[in-house]
Order: C-alpha cells, then sequence, then structure tokens
C-alpha cells in the first residue's frame, strides 16, 4: 500500500526542489528548509567574500564567482521535463549562459510546479537527530527532529518529522592544503570560496593552486589583469592539453609543481626549488562535505570527504530510508542525476519501491569502493565519483524509479563538450560545431527554430535551420 509521509527536505536549491517535486507527486507532505532568502543554492550569488574569514565559511554559501558561465550545455543541464530553454526576451540565450541565467530557470521551475509554497525561506537547520521510539533503538518507524532558527530570531523551533532528506549541497566548505609556513604568510590568501571578481588583483603577482575547472577559470580570467599568474599543481596530469597550450601561448600565465613552503618575506617555494615572491594565493583545491545540523550518533561519517556509507550515494543503510542524501554525488549529470534521486526517494518512502536488506546494501556499499580502489586506485575521497559514468546514471535511473535513460544524442553532446572544455578551455563555451547526430536532436527537440530565409529580393526561400536564438553554431 502507498503511504504519504511528512518530509522534511534540507536545501532549496535545484536538488531540493527536485526533491519538493517528486516527493510531492508521490504525495508525501513536504517541507523544505532553507537558509537563504531565495531558492537557487549555489546558483543564488552573494557579492559578500566570507571577508571575516576568507579560508573558511563565514556564512556564506554560494561559491559562484561573477564571471561563472555554466560549464555544461544548457540542453542537457535541465530538469528533465522542463528543459532550460531560453526565456523569450531573456537575458542569456547562450549554451554555456552566465550563472544568472541558471537562477532565473531554477525559480521558474520552482514557480511552474509552484513549490514555493512548501520552502520556508530564511530558516537555518540547526540540527536533525533521531526522535528514536519508546524503548530505543533504530527502527523502520524511526522519526528525526529537526529544530531550526529563523533569521533574526534567537529562538528555534522544534518539529518531528517522518523522513529528512539531506539536499544541502557540498561546494561551501572549502578544503586546504597543509603548506608549511602557510600560517605566517602575511599576504592576502583566499579560497576559491572566497573569489568574486579579479579587479583587485590588478599588477599583482598571484599564485593559483589547483587546475580543476575553477583553478582554470580563475586563473584564465587573472591573466588579463594580474602582472603574473602561477599556477601549482600535485601532479602535471592534472593539466589539460588545452591548459598547457594556454600556458605557452600566454607570457603572464607560469606552471609550477607543488608548492613547497611559504616564507613570512613573500616567498612561494616549489618543489622544483623554483620560486616567486606573490602578493595573493588562490586555493581552487575543492570542498569537503559539510552537514554541521546532522547528529545520526555516528551512523553517517564525512570520512576522508566522503559521505559514507551510501548505498548508490543516497540511502545510509542503518538509517534508509527514513534519512536519504540528494546531491552528494559528484561527476553524473547533475542536475539530472540527483533529480533521479529525489524521484527514488519519494517511491521508497511511499512504499512504491522496496531497499534491499541492510546487509545487501552494506555489501554493495563496500563492493564500489573496493572496486573504485582497486580499479582505478581511487582514494577513498574519491569514491562517490562515479566518473561521468553516463551508463552508470542510465542504469540507476532505470533500476531505482524507471527514469528514462538519455537520449544518445545528448550523450554526444555532453562527450564533445567536455572534449571541448578539456582542449580549449578559453573558447569551448563560445566555438564549437555541433555534430549532425546532435543537430538532429536539438531540432528533434525544439532548440533549433526552422526560419524561412529571406532573399536579397525579398522573396522567402526554402527553411533552413539556425541555433535558436542567435546562438552561433
Ligand atoms: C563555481 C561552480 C560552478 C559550477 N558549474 C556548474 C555547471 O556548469 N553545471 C552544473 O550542472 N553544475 C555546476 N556546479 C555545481 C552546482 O553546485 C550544482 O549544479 C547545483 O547547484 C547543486 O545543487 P544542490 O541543490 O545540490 O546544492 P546547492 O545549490 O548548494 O543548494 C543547497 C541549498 O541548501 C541550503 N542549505 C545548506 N545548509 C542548510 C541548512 N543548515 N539549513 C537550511 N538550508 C541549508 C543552501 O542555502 C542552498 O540553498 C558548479 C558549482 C560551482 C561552485
Amino acid at each position: 500500500m502507498v503511504s504519504s509521509k511528512k518530509v522534511c527536505v534540507v536545501g532549496a536549491g535545484i536538488s531540493g526542489l527536485a526533491c519538493a517535486r517528486e516527493l510531492r507527486r508521490e504525495g508525501h507532505d513536504v517541507t523544505v528548509m532553507e537558509q537563504s532568502s531565495s531558492v537557487g543554492g549555489q546558483w543564488l550569488y552573494d557579492p559578500r567574500t566570507d571577508s571575516g574569514d576568507p579560508l573558511g565559511v563565514a556564512g556564506v554559501h554560494s561559491s559562484i564567482y561573477s564571471s561563472v558561465r555554466l560549464l555544461s550545455p544548457r540542453e542537457v543541464t535541465g530538469i528533465s521535463d522542463f528543459p532550460f530553454y531560453p526565456k523569450n526576451g531573456g537575458d542569456d540565450a547562450r549554451r554555456y549562459p552566465w550563472h544568472g541565467e541558471f537562477l532565473r530557470y531554477i525559480r521558474d521551475f520552482s514557480d511552474a510546479f509552484r513549490l514555493t509554497n512548501a520552502v520556508r525561506l530564511n530558516t537555518r537547520v540547526v540540527h536533525v537527530g533521531m526522535a528514536l521510539p519508546a524503548g530505543g533503538g533504530v527502527s523502520n518507524s524511526l522519526r528525526w527532529v529537526v529544530r531550526c532558527a529563523r533569521a533574526g530570531e534567537v529562538v528555534t523551533e522544534e518539529e518531528v518529522f517522518d523522513a529528512v532528506v539531506v539536499a544541502a549541497g557540498q561546494y561551501t566548505k572549502p578544503r586546504l592544503p597543509t603548506i608549511n609556513g602557510m600560517g605566517n604568510w602575511r599576504r592576502r590568501q583566499l579560497h576559491s570560496h572566497s573569489y568574486r571578481v579579479p579587479d583587485s588583483f590588478h599588477q599583482e603577482v598571484v599564485v593559483v593552486v589547483g587546475c580543476h575547472e575553477s583553478g582554470k577559470d580563475i586563473a584564465l580570467e587573472l591573466r588579463e589583469v594580474a602582472r603574473e599568474v602561477h599556477i601549482s599543481v600535485k601532479s602535471i596530469e592534472d593539466v589539460s592539453p588545452g591548459m598547457s597550450k594556454e600556458v605557452s601561448r600566454h607570457n603572464n600565465l607560469h606552471l609550477h609543481p607543488e608548492i613547497d613552503c611559504l616564507c613570512e618575506d613573500g616567498r612561494v617555494v616549489f618543489a622544483d626549488g623554483s620560486c616567486v615572491i606573490a602578493d595573493a594565493i588562490i586555493y581552487c583545491t575543492g570542498y569537503s562535505y559539510w552537514f554541521p545540523f546532522l547528529d545520526t550518533a555516528g551512523v553517517v561519517n564525512i570520512d576522508d570527504n566522503s559521505v559514507c556509507p551510501l548505498f548508490e550515494h543516497t540511502f545510509p543503510p542503518a538509517l534508509a530510508p527514513t534519512l536519504s542524501f540528494v546531491g552528494v554525488a559528484k561527476r553524473v549529470i547533475v542536475p539530472r542525476f540527483y533529480e533521479m534521486q529525489a524521484r527514488w526517494v519519494a517511491q521508497v518512502l511511499s512504499g512504491r519501491r522496496v531497499l534491499p536488506s541492510k546487509e545487501e546494501m552494506m555489501r554493495s556499499i563496500e563492493e564500489h569502493n573496493r572496486r573504485a580502489t582497486e580499479t582505478a586506485g581511487v582514494p577513498n575521497r574519491l569514491t562517490k565519483n562515479v566518473t561521468f559514468n553516463l551508463d552508470y546514471c542510465d542504469e540507476f535511473g532505470e533500476k531505482h524509479c524507471g527514469f528514462p535513460r538519455l537520449e544518445e544524442w545528448k550523450k554526444e553532446l555532453i562527450w564533445s563538450s567536455f572534449a571541448r572544455l578539456r582542449d580549449c578551455p578559453e573558447s569551448f563555451r563560445d566555438d564549437y560545431v555541433d555534430s549532425d547526430v546532435v543537430r538532429e536532436g536539438l531540432r528533434s527537440e525544439g532548440w533549433l527554430v526552422e526560419t524561412p530565409r529571406v532573399e536579397a529580393d525579398g522573396q522567402e526561400d526554402e527553411p533552413h535551420s539556425h541555433r535558436a536564438h542567435q546562438m552561433p553554431i
């Protein structure tokens, strides 16, 4: 029998909103707690830069900097049945739009599915803990106490829910390296979480640590204003072929090995003995999972930067199905994967789907971790990565919630865009050519519009296609 539950979702980013929609569709009573004053999560750009604590978190959730444009093509970035089409007369119709365009899309999604009335804004969850049944012990009837603080109020409110879905994001708590001398280096040090605009680095010598997506983007942006930009990488394998090309093309961009130590006189000494005197260091070294409100009595651990144990990145076996996580998997197609997780959680809570036994779930987690560690030499902190395995995403959706497989043309678009990102980090967003398969797919879903070509004599020629909304093909 399908049953309805009272569910609390923590966070009103795209994951939390996807959860709200799926939970409601399945007949549950949903409340989404959101600490910010609006929905949108990361995409709610916050000009504040954690100035009180540039290496940590001083209450700012978003890590989006002013110039961020999407890394993923808009055609594969939306919720499955609510395409991220440019809006008529909208601000940014490009394939890789500016961050504000994605925020606009998330708000439209929330409005279109009337989710706003499920969201309590300005409400920070400060505690989620087990409401143990009389007699103690964890059982299927396990419920959760959720304590919230409303902005500007001292007292907290407490409520009991049948289930909690944690959709609080994963790009807020800076992960920092440990470097000799870091504490005594008196010049500017910040994490990319606190980077917003390049202006204040004008004519400076800047060291960017890390060369993944943010590191590349920030280094390329800074090279236009800074005197010198020095990129420090753990391993030369971290540097994509395209980024190596950029370094050789621009004479103020330089590549170095890991930092060995920082000296009080401003020197940054690299592992090969070379050094520069720098004005600033920006750590583009990623993020740690962080759920300070969650008390599971040690059942769920944030261990070596993974949330574990989680069955299929979603359910901790001992607390399933009443506690779940949506949005902690990395290198999956988002928000599509998070939407699938949301549907699965909603269906498991209603009883439409049944989870394997706790023992089977634990075995599956151990097997996943063993395979990840053995086959790829992947450290534990990366076992949440399913390394863009599109087949895994398809299988996940099909197996757990009857989600349709991703169309082949979209897979081709994803792979070609990642190849371009790797090879041409500076131009991939504006300079690309689609294959016939992709063009046909785009046309079939209304991304390309057919317009009659008007000849010089004013006569209409045969219809021809062009990229919707003036996007150059
Ligand atoms: C620089 C950058 C670029 C990116 N580029 C892309 C891209 O091109 N394409 C892409 O698909 N993804 C990109 N991402 C990833 C992006 O984070 C995801 O697309 C998406 O935002 C994840 O949504 P989410 O809802 O899981 O998390 P979030 O968007 O982080 O939302 C989590 C929400 O939870 C709330 N919350 C957290 N703790 C609490 C609490 N205690 N109480 C109440 N509310 C709480 C937060 O305020 C927030 O609103 C990028 C991320 C960054 C940082």
